[in-house]
């Protein structure tokens, strides 16, 4: 591709006053998962000029016919790897984007991992399972990288979007805050995955649109954009930090169509992975493996 022909002024012309392109080009974004909320996310931060971006999928995750009806890609990409044909989709609205496709499984992985996230200016955690979740909230909060994280709920009916920042309750908090995979009544217990392209995954996950995760999706592009432009105007920062979005009325939940709340959920000042301990690194390392395992034994696929 030529890029001579690219004139950031000519770019950005429309959008510069707002996304202040002379920031974002000197941010490093992580988006880790890439299936239909991950992709949209990551063409926003194209579209918003992030600097680099760092595409982050499992080994081997190749766009299928399946996936093309809820994802940026389409039938050309049929077969190859998401990360990669992701970041030509990329390159294509932004040319000038530093662009990397990486296979990791991050649950397996953990020193890549840190290495991602410790170039990582902001880190969108896009995956579809609750292991994925804990692993990468544990590596941003050690590493300090603000952390903005997903999900899409059963069906579709809506989702949520947080944002773990230093010193403010970590993924771990808010999960434990929100009774998550706790009683199987609890209404956010059903938070479903936010990547509903592995065939294997829970069946319930076809009843979800492109829009409905989109919807989730564009939230969590924003949320990014208010947190990097919040650090120079605090007025355009997000006021809390987990979103809760109805994209349909859900009885209990949602009160009607396309409602939406803000919430500030507090730290756990016990949180094992962000609050203050006293324990050995041994004991803490221990007790990090005992909630990933924790995670993964409440996937539906176990
Ligand atoms: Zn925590």
């Amino acid at each position: 591709m030529n890029h001579t022909n690219v004139d950031p002024k000519e770019l950005f012309k429309r959008t510069a006053s707002i996304l202040r392109p002379e920031i974002s080009r000197r941010e490093t974004w992580a988006v880790i998962g890439v299936g239909s909320g991950g992709a949209r996310v990551a063409e926003e931060a194209a579209r918003f000029g992030i600097g680099t971006i760092l595409l982050v999928d499992r080994p081997d995750e190749r766009l299928e016919q399946h996936n093309v009806i809820r994802h940026v890609l389409g039938f050309p990409d049929l077969g190859r790897l998401k990360t990669e044909a992701l970041a030509d989709h990329l390159l294509n609205i932004h040319p000038d984007t530093r662009v990397e496709a990486i296979s990791l499984d991050v649950v397996a992985d953990r020193d890549q991992l840190t290495e991602i996230v410790g170039r990582a200016t902001q880190v969108h955690l896009c995956t579809d399972n609750e292991p994925s979740k804990h692993v990468v909230n544990e590596v941003a909060v050690k590493a300090g990288s603000p952390l903005v994280f997903a999900g899409v709920f059963d069906g579709g009916c809506g989702g949520e979007v947080g944002r773990v920042s230093a010193g403010g309750a970590c993924y771990a908090c808010m999960a434990a805050y929100l009774n998550r995979s706790s009683a199987p009544d609890d209404r956010q217990a059903h938070a479903e995955t936010f990547d509903y392209s592995n065939p294997a995954g829970n069946e319930r996950s076809t009843a979800a649109l492109n829009l409905d995760i989109a919807q989730i999706a564009l939230i969590q592009a924003r949320v990014g954009l208010m947190t990097m432009l919040g650090r120079l105007d605090r007025s355009a920062d997000l006021s809390g930090n987990y979103v809760l979005f109805g994209n349909r009325t859900v009885e209990g939940l949602f009160p009607r169509p396309l409602s939406s709340e803000i919430w500030q959920i507090p730290r756990d000042p016990h949180c094992l992975v962000c609050g203050a301990t006293d324990m050995t690194e041994t004991e803490l390392d221990d007790a990090y493996e005992r909630i990933i395992a924790d995670a993964m034994c409440k996937e539906p696929r176990c």
